[in-house]
Formats: structure tokens, sequence, C-alpha cells
């Protein structure tokens, strides 16, 4: 859409990934007027896929037992989940490059992902808004500022610079991201320090995934699930679409964000290539394409520091109120600020979903 100079809007989003996608979606369905601005010429944020006619995850593939809101925008948006392909045997490939027999549990046993890839959700919501012209692509926020009635937004599109008024901004991006738009007046610095110590979940990752004409490891009696202390790959899975093909195998790529950077993508791929072939055998020669998603590189994902990967799954949620100037005119609402599901896509829905819910019942008339 093009650039709109001056706009007066009572919700706007800042990001149009799940998070603010499901907000919008919400607000919409509860009647209150919202705007997305998304930096990116896509929707989606970390949940993305390149288009081979069936979706393959870049981002992220599973969701478990329990995530119920998940579960309900599955249902309320009319997709279809299907479980991870786990059964058959799992291979170790251990530091002498040789390959392992496991009949054990596969670590993704009882994980389920979503038909036609996880970029079906994002899609869906984003078809649901895009008739009402309230997504804007290529609008990158810079700044905020406090005024009298609501906030001043800067937003940065091509060589434009819009100004939009809002009465309330919901930010849907990454904390560390966050943390380094201008703020006018500046955050409380407790905020400011909690938004900036809050990692983006699996941006220091990097994901590869070979397409195949056939399962040749399910005909071996394989999960296609893969454990290497070799590498590059680390962990591989099946990525095959829940029916027909192409048909695929992906892997996390083990190498650090800086390392890979010096290796190259290009020559990553290549060993990744070698890689599979050692460890599923000759079958694996002829991969269809390859494709490499390093979320490292990706400045609307990935901060400075967040190219060392944390330890575990980080402690999430955000408990410090915005007060003052900022107090109901500021929300952060992506998955990180989620407290029992941050970093994942229930906790992006969560947050967007009690955003909505709270904003409209604080301004019922
Ligand atoms: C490789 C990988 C694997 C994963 N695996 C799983 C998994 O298996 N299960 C699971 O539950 N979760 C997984 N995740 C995490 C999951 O992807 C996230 O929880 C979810 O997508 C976060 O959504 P979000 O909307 O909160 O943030 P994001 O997806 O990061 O969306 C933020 C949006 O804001 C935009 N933006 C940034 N800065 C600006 C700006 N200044 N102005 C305007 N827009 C801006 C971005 O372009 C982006 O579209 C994985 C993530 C990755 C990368």
């Amino acid at each position: 859409m093009k650039g709109v100079l001056d706009l007066d809007v009572e919700v706007l989003i800042v990001g149009g990934g799940l998070s603010g996608l499901c907000a919008a979606w919400r607000l919409k369905a509860l009647g209150i007027d919202y705007r997305v601005v998304e930096a990116r010429a896509r929707v989606g944020g970390r949940i993305y896929s390149p288009d081979y006619g069936t979706d393959f995850d870049l981002g992220p593939s599973w969701i478990w037992p329990g995530q119920h809101q998940v579960a309900q925008l599955l249902e309320e948006l009319h997709l279809e989940k299907f479980d991870q392909p786990v059964s058959g045997t799992t291979l170790y490939q251990l530091q002498s490059g040789q390959v392992q027999p496991h009949q054990g549990l596969s670590p993704m046993s009882g994980a389920y992902r979503i038909k036609r890839g996880s970029s079906a959700l994002v899609n869906a919501l984003a078809d649901a808004l895009v008739g009402d012209n309230t997504i804007y692509l290529e609008h990158i926020c810079t700044k905020l500022s406090a005024t009298e009635h609501g906030v001043k937004v800067q937003i940065s599109h091509g060589e434009s610079t819009l100004e939009w008024h809002a009465k309330t901004v919901a930010v849907a991006i990454p904390p560390r991201l966050a943390a380094k738009l201008s703020y006018f007046p500046a955050l409380p610095s407790n905020l400011h320090h909690a938004l900036s110590q809050l990692p983006t979940w699996m941006a220091a990752h990097a994901k590869i995934i070979a397409l195949f004409d056939n399962a040749f490891w399910k005909e071996q009696g394989l999960s296609g699930t893969a454990m290497s202390q070799v590498g590059p790959l680390v962990e591989i899975h099946d990525a095959s679409p829940s029916e027909g093909g192409p048909y695929a195998l992906f892997g996390f790529v083990g190498y650090p964000a800086d390392a890979r950077q010096q290796i190259g993508q290009a020559e990553l791929v290549k060993m990744a290539k070698q890689q599979l072939v050692s460890i599923f055998g000759p079958a694996a020669k002829k991969p269809i394409d390859v494709i490499i998603q390093d979320w490292s590189v990706e400045p609307f994902t990935a901060d400075q520091e967040d190219l060392n990967v944390a330890a575990g799954h980080p402690a999430y949620g955000l408990s410090i109120k915005t007060e003052g100037e900022w107090d109901s005119r500021l929300h952060f609402i992506s998955t990180e600020t989620n407290r029992d599901n941050g970093g994942l896509i229930e906790g992006a829905i969560d947050r967007a979903t009690q955003f909505a819910h709270n904003y409209s019942n604080d301004h019922k008339k």
C-alpha cells in the first residue's frame, strides 16, 4: 500500500508477525479501528516459508499438546494440523562420522505441525485483514513520542518519513529491537533495561531444508530424524508436507552465527548436502533443491546481542508496566513478553489475544 503521510488511528500495531496480525484480527472482531505497520515486504516475521507449491517451514514448525491458544486459533481459522512424522529408526552420527541406529522415541514425538506449513496461520490472518487495507508493508517504525492524547509515530517508508497518530500503540516486534526504537520521553529505565534483556527466541539459528522427489528414508524404515556430532547439521527432522511431495528433510545448523558468516551460505549448503549423504546414504545425493535461512542476518529479527545463543529456554515475560506519560498508551506484545510460553507461537497468540481483550475492556463506552 502507498505511504499515507498523516493518519489518525485508534490502535497502531508495530510489526506484522504472528502477534501483530493476531492482535489486529482480534481488534477487528471487537470492532476497534487499527492499522499494522510491517518493516519487511511480507507479513509473518519469523514464520516464513518459500513458495514451492506447498510450504516448508524456515521458521517454526512445531506446536505441542496443551497449547490451547494455538489449537483454538487453528479452529477459528479452519486450519488443520497433523502429527510430526516420527515413526522409524532415528540415526546418530558420532564424531568419527560413523552412523548408528536408535529405536527409542524421537525427541519430536507428540509434536504436531500445521497443514500447508506454519505460514498458513499468518496467511489466513493476513487474508482476513487484507480487504480492509489496514496492513502497510515496508513501513518501518523508528520513533514514538507521547502526546497529550496518544502517541505520535514516526515511520520510514522508502524515501518518505510519515507521521501517524494513534491513541494506543502495540509494539509487536522482538523486545531487543523495541528497545532500540527512539522514545520521547525516554522509556522508564527499568522498562528499557527489561526489554533489552529479553533475547529473541531462535534469532541466532539457521535452518537448511533439502527437498526430494521421494521420501527415501521412509522406504528404508527411517524416521528422518538424525542427531549429529559432526555437523554442519546437528538435528535433522522430516519436514515433508502432510500429503504428497516434494518431500523434505530439514536440519538446524550447529555452527554459531559468526562461524556461519565466515563459511558462507553456499559452502554451508554444500557441506549439508554431503552430510545428508553420509547419514542417509546415496539416496540423498540428488535433492531437487536446498534452501538455507539464517535468521541471525535478518535485521528485523535479530539484534547483535542475539547472536550468542541463550543456554536453554530463557525466562520470558515482561512484568514492568508503562507508566507516566506512556501509561496505557504503549504495550509490548511480541511472544517474548509472554511468561508461560515466551518465544513460542503459543506465547505470541496469547499476548495478542490478551492485549485486544484488555484494550476493549478498558475502552468500553
Ligand atoms: C528457526 C526458528 C524455529 C522456531 N521453531 C519454533 C517452533 O517449532 N515452535 C514454536 O512455537 N515457535 C518456534 N519459533 C518461534 C516463533 O517463530 C515465534 O514465537 C513467533 O513467530 C513470534 O511471533 P511475533 O509476532 O511475536 O514476532 P516476529 O515473528 O519476530 O514478528 C515481528 C514482526 O515485526 C517486524 N518488525 C521488526 N521491526 C520493525 C519495525 N521497526 N517497524 C515495523 N515492523 C517491524 C518484523 O519484520 C516482523 O514481521 C521458531 C523461530 C525460528 C526463527
